[in-house]
């Protein structure tokens, strides 16, 4: 995210028959707040989509009685839909049945093919539909799936197919893998791709000839779904036919990844670049799970407090947002729940920041008439100087909770400002140039808070923005919008409705 260099990053493509669940609604967040924090310093592009290919969606289709075509065509909306519910922008959503990636994908492929990288070979082994998976015989556990999470029975295949050369590029992935030690963050999973290097790579199958959902390949079989998928980050920008363009300009970018799948992104996907000539992916971040305990209350039923839409509707999606960065260190596990989030609802967003809003705005119409006041330059111009790069390198590193608690420092040091110079005492007192100063020191206080904020509460930021009778949004560009006297004085404020009303637990 340097000033110089467009930024660009992607949230897994999800897997089209799944459900989504707050997984995937912390994945798509995390990507809003690093896109829209980058488009504040200069061009950013995020990309989402779905993963549409594999036998496993043949089957569902064909238990749905409908072609794959249409079964896939028939719940592409729903992850459509999934990112504006979390008031999440996306530039561009793929799906890896769209003729745009399938292109991508044989030209890679030949590349790939020209370069000696891929034979043909007869594969016989284990097989996990569910994961679409390969497994050795030696990792099957009790003649089952290895993956804790699944642990379904495999299949037997003996398959003539397409063959990657994986085990040439153990040795430089090795060599990359010791000299970026940021390539893959956090440091747990670094450590588990570094063992499974150490270990050795085996050239793995490519494609499929056993069914015939997916991309296919000339003189037969199809594209293996893991290796299709992958494609889709270059394949949204246009590789190889509009190189010039979006490739150009965007190409290597940062994938957000949950950390089940960290060995498709730095493993196989570098070498599968490596092999076409291509530059690897910037970096790679591997959140953790997230586990919920207790039910949700809506109305009178009780809904699954892990079901990301039902916690919109109880909280807003800029609550939520704000909950999920700020509970855990990007990267950790953790657990939410129900009360966890009505009590940050409550105390960090309704008493901390809406209190402040609130205050400042009802001190300045009694005293002011809601009328802004010359600039001033004390305490608070000093302590925002630093706070627009702080907070950008945080959030630039991945660090959202503590680009969080910066801000609230802010919103911190303008609270006690209010409760220390007693504003009621200074009007009493008769002295109205300190008051003046400190009712400044609010306004633009906030307007600072509500720019900070924008990437993280694109709604409640703008709903600040606006009370403080500001034309247009917060999304502005830092370098000119984070200038201390920014706010003019004269502004008429505009005081609305409370940015977060208290929410009561549901009566027993
Ligand atoms: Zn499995």
């Amino acid at each position: 995210m340097s000033p110089s260099r467009p930024f660009y990053v992607t949230t897994p493509i999800f897997y089209i028959s799944g459900t989504p669940h707050i997984g995937h609604a912390y994945t798509t967040i995390a990507a809003d707040v690093l896109v829209r924090t980058a488009r504040a310093h200069g061009p950013a592009r995020a990309l989402t989509g779905t993963d549409e290919h594999g036998q496993k969606v043949a089957n569902a289709a064909a238990a749905a009685g409908m072609t794959p075509q249409e079964y896939v065509d028939s719940l592409a909306p729903r992850w459509r839909e999934l990112a504006p519910v979390f008031d999440a922008r996306f530039d561009d959503f793929i799906r890896t049945t769209e003729p745009r990636h399938v292109t991508t994908c044989l030209a890679l492929f030949d590349r790939m093919r020209a370069k000696g990288d891929v034979y043909e070979g007869v594969y016989e082994g284990w097989y996990c539909t569910h994961d679409e998976t390969f497994w050795p015989e030696a990792k099957l556990i009790d003649g089952r799936c290895p993956n804790a999470e699944c642990r379904r029975p495999v299949q037997w295949l003996s398959e003539k197919n397409w063959f990657f050369r994986l085990s040439k590029y153990n040795a430089p992935l090795l060599a990359h893998f010791r000299a970026n030690p940021d390539f893959l963050r956090p440091q747990s999973r670094y450590n588990e791709m570094m063992a499974l290097l150490e270990e050795g790579l085996e050239d793995f199958s490519i494609s499929r000839s056993s069914f015939d959902w997916g991309i296919p390949l000339p003189g037969g079989g199809v594209l293996y779904v893991w290796y299709d998928a992958l494609i889709n980050y270059i394949s949204a920008l246009g590789w190889p036919d509009d190189a010039d363009g979006l490739f150009a300009e965007f190409w290597p970018g940062m994938h957000l990844i949950g950390k089940e799948i960290a060995r498709f992104h730095t493993i196989i996907w570098p070498a599968m670049l490596w092999s076409a000539d291509l530059p690897l992916p910037a970096r790679v971040f591997a959140h953790g799970w997230i586990t919920g305990d207790g039910g949700l209350k809506i109305g009178k039923s009780l809904g699954n407090a892990m079901d990301p839409y039902l916690l919109v509707e109880e909280f807003g999606a800029d609550a939520l947002r704000y909950f999920l960065l700020r509970e855990a260190p990007f990267g950790s596990d953790f657990s939410i729940s129900v009360d966890k989030l009505r009590q940050r609802h409550n105390s960090d967003l309704g008493n901390d920041l809406g209190n402040l809003l609130r205050r400042s705005l009802a001190m300045l119409a009694k005293y002011r008439d809601g009328l802004v006041p010359e600039p001033s330059d004390g305490r608070v111009s000093e302590f925002v100087a630093d706070l627009p790069v702080l907070v950008r390198d945080h959030v630039s590193a991945l660090r959202f909770r503590e680009a969080l608690d910066e801000i609230w420092n802010l919103v911190a040091l303008l609270n006690r400002a209010i409760d220390e110079q007693k504003p009621w005492e200074l009007h009493k007192a008769g002295r109205g140039v300190e008051l003046d100063a400190l009712l400044y020191d609010l306004c633009e206080g906030m307007r600072w808070l509500s720019v900070l904020l924008f990437p993280f509460m694109p709604t409640k930021s703008t709903a600040i923005w606006e009370q403080l009778g500001l034309e247009g949004t917060p999304e502005r560009a830092w370098a000119d919008a984070l200038v201390w006297g920014g706010l003019a004085a004269g502004t008429q404020t505009n005081p609305g409705a409370p940015l977060f009303p208290r929410i009561e637990p549901p009566a027993a």
